[in-house]
């Protein structure tokens, strides 16, 4: 069977197995999708009821088999087609099983693809992602009314498949798992941002050259129409014209570029370093004076707004929709989050930081004392370079979860001063050995440069507890 523009009617009474319902939005999405559809839809996952709590919810009372805590191998090989969860391992033997059984396997982001008449926007990179999306999101609504936003950011677009139009304009967040399965369909977004680069996910993608190619299928299968927006302040991402079909254009916040969009920095704006955005391409140089009421903090968020501010003009996006649009945006749940100020502290929840850059990137944002929550599940990544921006900019550390040691014993490898470094056996800990060593001036900082997995269901429940346990300490 094949699913496309005009089979959606092959859908109807087909065996559908969904692996991995997930909490992220797309195996809910596409349950929906398939149900509604008419196929028989069967939906299985590793974990259990309790896990997929918000999943289940969100499914309720439509006519769905579930198979949870764990797989049946009949299901693979009875299936007639199987929409597997991006973040399934190629190698699994259900999937083996599937395969000797000739059954058809897809995604949920291969069936968008596969039936979008729309053009796509397609975002992606180690860190920025879902702010970029957001961002173009902001803008691309301020004078584009059909403008859909969604993929890795949290929401599936395919139960709204058929109401986009050709005209529309859809801005996808996509992860490294979702364009590994692009590049089977051979399909890239019509214009593609990639914001920046760094070892991530090595415990799925094995090696730093699967993850990068992985990455790549963005701009594999782009065409002399399409449009791939660089970030050249990224040692990696830079290098990657060589092979891009599309048109590229780059973007910069270091460089003034003789061709591209870069910000020519000013101190202007009251919220520190600002400037405004020269357009230099080969038809057209512009100045965009839009920065100037943008309140994301820090230098990466700078970029992630050049890069928002490139694809939004691509599409012909004027500079008044783009100041608006930057404008109107404050920022998303769990991304350098102000939480409260408390007796002179301010607490920021950034649980979203799950790689060692990202935390980075928030210790550079952030101006005063720090105080740093860190620490979670081991993805294999290296802690070097962040220890070092520790030694740098933090006051004290409070360590929790199974990355505890390792940023402990990079910290540790310092000649000069180091922080002081304490650890705790849960979060709620954490946050009053934090609030204890704080005095006022100082910012409490969750931002832990690694998954959730080993103590919580996701960043989501870990940023929620934090500030729970903040405003509690409160009122206490
Ligand atoms: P993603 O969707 O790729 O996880 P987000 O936009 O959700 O990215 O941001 C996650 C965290 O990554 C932020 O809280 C911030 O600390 C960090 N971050 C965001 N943008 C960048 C960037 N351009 N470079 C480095 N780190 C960034």
């Amino acid at each position: 069977m094949s699913v496309d523009k005009f089979a959606l009617r092959n859908l109807k009474d087909k065996r559908v197995l969904v692996m991995g319902l997930g909490l992220f939005g797309g195996g809910a999405g596409v349950a929906r999708f398939l149900v509604n559809h008419g196929a028989q839809v069967t939906v299985t996952d590793l974990k259990g009821e309790e896990d997929l709590q918000e999943s289940l919810e969100a499914l309720k009372g439509l006519p769905i088999r579930y198979r949870l805590g764990g797989h049946k191998e009949e299901d693979f090989k009875d299936a007639d087609m199987i929409v597997v969860n991006p973040a399934v391992p190629r190698e699994s033997r259900f999937l083996e099983i599937a395969r000797k059984a000739e059954v058809v396997l897809e995604t949920e982001m291969n069936l968008f693809f596969k039936l979008c008449p729309a053009r796509i926007i397609g975002i992606t990179g180690t860190n920025g992602k879902s702010t970029v999306t957001a961002l173009v999101g902001s803008i691309l609504k301020e004078f584009h009314p059909g403008t859909w936003v969604g993929g890795n950011i949290g929401r599936s677009l395919l139960e709204d498949v058929e109401k986009i139009g050709t005209g529309d304009l859809v801005v996808l967040e996509l992860s490294s798992f979702q364009l590994e399965a692009l590049g089977e369909i051979k399909k890239s977004p019509q214009v593609a941002v990639v914001s920046n680069l760094s070892p991530n996910h090595l415990d799925r993608h094995k090696t730093i050259e699967n993850y990068i190619s992985a990455k790549k299928n963005i701009l594999r299968f782009q065409g002399p129409e399409d449009f791939a927006i660089l970030n050249r302040d990224d040692a990696e991402v830079k290098g990657w014209k060589g092979e891009c079909k599309s048109q590229v254009i780059f973007i910069s916040t270091e460089e003034e570029l003789q061709e591209g969009i870069y910000l020519h920095r000013t101190n202007a704006g009251q919220g520190g370093e600002t400037g405004q955005i020269l357009v230099r391409l080969k038809d057209k140089e512009e100045v965009l004076d839009v920065m100037k009421d943008f309140r994301l903090p820090g230098r990466h968020n700078l970029e992630n707004a050049l890069l928002a501010v490139a694809a939004a003009y691509i599409l012909e996006a004027k500079e008044e929709h783009i100041r608006a649009g930057l404008c109107e945006f404050k920022g998303l749940e769990h991304r350098l989050e102000p939480v409260a100020e408390i007796g002179g502290v301010r607490y920021y929840n950034d649980s979203i930081a799950t790689t060692p850059e990202a935390t980075i990137a928030a210790l550079a944002a952030l101006s005063g004392p720090i105080i740093l929550i860190a620490g979670g599940y081991d993805k294999g990544l290296s802690f070097e370079g962040l220890a070092e921006r520790i030694r740098e900019r933090v006051k004290a550390c409070v360590l929790l979860g199974q990355t505890a040691l390792k940023i402990k014993m990079a910290i540790g490898q310092a000649r000069e001063s180091t922080p002081e470094i304490k650890e705790a056996s849960s979060l709620a800990e954490a946050v009053q050995v934090a609030r204890l060593m704080a005095v006022p001036g100082d910012t409490v900082l969750l931002s832990p440069a690694s998954a959730s997995y080993d103590m919580f269901r996701n960043f989501a429940e870990r940023g929620r507890q934090f500030k729970e346990l903040v405003t509690a300490d409160a009122a206490d």
